[in-house]
């Protein structure tokens, strides 16, 4: 589905990152993945793939540092001279109250989430113009949609991303390029094995399927996303939940 595709992962070391990763693999496109703090994961990664005989190579940069994402993206264009797909799946989350929500929490949140997104977009499109053809996926929540108790700050980073998406959509219709967002409500990754038990339960109880998603059900609606099947589509939020009504 993928072939002759080059694709950024960003936050690939871990979770729907790493599912995303290794499907798209599947599907043949050559990959960079990106990492912050996981060197061992994301090269054991990087090795799974390239035994399946796909080109991938993992790239440290923090995202919500400009100069670090710069230089990424020089070695993307030096090693592989084009990027079709940038997927834009790195995040944090800290939850709080708001009344009890540190300056520093917020600040981070934000440079992580919403600049690192943004830093992204930026370089990615860059490369992407001229092409007319690109496809930018962002990673965000159902939290950005709908908000939940003791998660203001990540919700913000999310309907920040969710902003970033829909309108950056209507700018770069005209180079070619298609941004959209996936919305993943619950899903089973070491972000959700932070959150409190009876917080998760209650999540997992406010979903229509009863159970918690799996990476790779985000993963594939990425995969489509990624894909020529959806060359008309750009500018939307799909949720992948479960029908989660919070
Ligand atoms: P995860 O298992 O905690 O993995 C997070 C990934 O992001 C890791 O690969 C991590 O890399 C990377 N990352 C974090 N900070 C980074 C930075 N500053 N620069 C570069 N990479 C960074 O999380 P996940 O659950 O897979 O979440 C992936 C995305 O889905 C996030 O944007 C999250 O907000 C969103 N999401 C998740 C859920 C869920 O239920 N899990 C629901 C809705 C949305 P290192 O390990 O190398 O630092």
């Amino acid at each position: 589905m993928l072939n002759g595709k080059t694709i950024l992962i960003t936050g690939a070391s871990r979770g729907i990152g790493r599912e995303t990763s290794l499907l798209l693999a599947r599907n043949h496109a050559e990959l960079i993945l990106n990492y912050n703090s996981s060197e061992a994961e994301v090269l054991k990664l990087a090795d799974e793939i390239n035994q399946m005989g796909v080109r991938a190579v993992s790239v440290k940069a923090n995202v919500s540092d400009r100069n670090q994402v710069q230089a990424m993206f020089k070695k993307i264009r030096s090693e592989f001279g084009r990027l079709d797909v940038l997927v834009n799946n790195a995040g944090i989350i800290n939850d709080d109250l708001l009344l009890m929500t540190k300056e520093h929490v917020y600040d981070n949140l934000m440079e992580v989430n919403v600049k690192g997104c943004f830093n992204c977009m930026q370089f990615a499109t860059k490369m992407m113009i001229g092409k007319e053809r690109g496809k930018i996926i962002n990673v965000s929540s159902i939290i950005g949609r709908y908000g939940n108790s003791g998660q203001a700050v990540y919700s913000a980073t999310k309907a920040a991303v969710i902003g970033l998406t829909t309108s950056s959509a209507k700018e770069l219709g005209q180079l070619g390029i298609t941004v959209n967002a996936v919305a993943p409500g619950v899903i089973d990754t070491d972000m959700t094995s932070q959150l409190k038990p009876e917080f998760k339960k209650k999540l997992i109880d406010g979903t229509a399927l009863k159970r918690i998603g799996k990476p790779v059900e985000v993963a594939k609606v990425i995969l489509f996303l990624a894909s020529d099947l959806s060359d008309y589509v750009s500018g939307q939020i799909i949720g992948v939940d479960g029908c989660q009504v919070v």
